[in-house]
């Protein structure tokens, strides 16, 4: 992969745009033709050409073309979120009758769109352990349409491998979705497995700033003419002009910040699993993770999205803990240029206690999103907090 010249210049034909080097923003929603056979063919490929922004925008086509390249797919769409462009390809793959093999603990909305959303449209949804291949099979049936996978997770980072259940996939004809959100582009390549269709939220690390909800679906030309009839256009979730551009900007960086944040990531890694207060840490990463042989077969390279299992002994220690961190942002998302945290008790009532009777993570674990500031500035942060469990 030509990283920097995806990266810095495809897809951005400077010399039609008087050698702009930054591309320009089309802020229009509708592009005019000078004669009925020219309006003609403008509808006859709204994917490529420019009628109506909803279908295609010359910004947003850029940016098609630039995380089409980086997951070496033929093409792109992006979507306004995240969750617009898993429900467009999940939307686009299935119909009443149809069952839907989904790994379990994926993203929350995911999980609602299969089980409720769609559940009430005559779709039914089996949630498997996606640790063992073996679980996938046994869930197959003769109405199984679809297998959706997030490898790793966004809690605890179960991994699935992908190779395998593709492999498994194609021999029922059945189709595949993988979640690709945390690895990135640049640290797996689900398409290159044997995977038909690659979702992100963009609004994580391809983005990266914190200020864009985005989302993009990677396949094959034929899978993405297909659900941009069945469900882009239909469901219109589609990304502005201005969106586009603020994420072409956010992804010149993309591969010095994952370079920055894996490293730091490893040096609070190691500090933590030092530490008293620290029961465990789950990252894909860690040599001590039962799948990190899967880890080291599928992915690239890490990121910086891990959790913290406090040593607690009750949930006010984990909350003393979330308050005293100075450069951890307390909120939702990840995969920013700040440093963030997710408690997990933050969900539940207060008075909860420590582990959920109906299972998951307990309520000592805190997501922490590792960003570009100082590893020391991040430790020394970390280890003031963790003297106040
Ligand atoms: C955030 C997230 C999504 C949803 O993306 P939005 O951009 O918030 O709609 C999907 N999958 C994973 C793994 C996520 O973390």
């Amino acid at each position: 992969m030509d990283l920097s010249h995806i990266l810095n210049h495809l897809g951005e034909d400077r010399e039609a745009h008087r050698g702009a080097v930054s591309p320009p923003i089309y802020q229009s929603s509708i592009f005019a033709f000078s004669s009925v056979a020219a309006f003609r063919a403008g509808f006859r490929d709204e994917l490529r050409s420019t009628v109506y922004s909803r279908g295609n925008n010359p910004t947003v086509e850029v940016l098609r073309k630039k995380v089409a390249a980086l997951e070496g797919a033929e093409d792109c769409l992006m979507f306004s979120s995240g969750a617009g462009a898993i429900a467009a390809a999940v939307i686009a793959s299935v119909a009443a009758g149809d069952h839907v093999v989904c790994v379990a603990r994926p993203y929350s909305w995911t999980r609602a769109l299969l089980r409720d959303l769609l559940g009430h449209f005559g779709v039914a949804t089996s949630f498997v352990d996606g640790t063992d291949v073996a679980n996938f099979a046994s869930a197959i049936t003769p109405q199984t349409r679809l297998i959706v996978l997030e490898s790793p997770n966004s809690m605890t980072y179960e991994q699935q491998d992908l190779a395998a259940v593709a492999k498994l996939a194609k021999a029922h004809g059945v189709r595949t979705l993988c979640d690709n959100s945390y690895a990135t582009p640049l640290n797996q390549s689900p398409l290159t497995l044997g995977i038909d269709m690659v979702a992100h939220s963009a609004t994580k690390y391809l983005n990266g700033h914190s200020d864009v909800v985005a989302g993009a679906l990677c396949a094959s030309e034929a899978l993405i003419r297909e659900v941009f009839k069945k469900a882009y256009m239909v469901c219109g979730a589609v990304m502005s002009p201005h969106d586009a551009w603020l994420m072409i900007r956010g992804l010149r960086t993309l591969a010095v910040r994952m370079e920055r944040i894996a490293r730091t990531t490893h040096e609070v890694l190691t500090f933590l699993q030092a530490h008293a207060k620290v029961e465990k840490v789950h990252y894909p990463h860690d040599a001590a993770n039962p799948q990190f042989a899967l880890t080291a077969a599928q992915m690239r390279g890490a990121s910086g999205l891990l959790t913290v299992v406090l040593r607690a002994a009750d949930v006010a220690g984990v909350e003393r803990f979330c308050n005293a961190l100075q450069r951890f942002l307390m909120t939702v998302s990840w995969g920013g240029y700040e440093s963030l945290q997710f408690p997990v008790c933050a969900v539940y009532p207060a008075g909860a206690p420590l582990m959920p009777p109906g299972g998951g993570a307990g309520l000592n674990c805190v997501r922490l999103s590792v960003g570009l500031e100082e590893p020391e500035v991040l430790i020394a942060d970390l280890s003031q907090a963790l003297d106040a469990v």
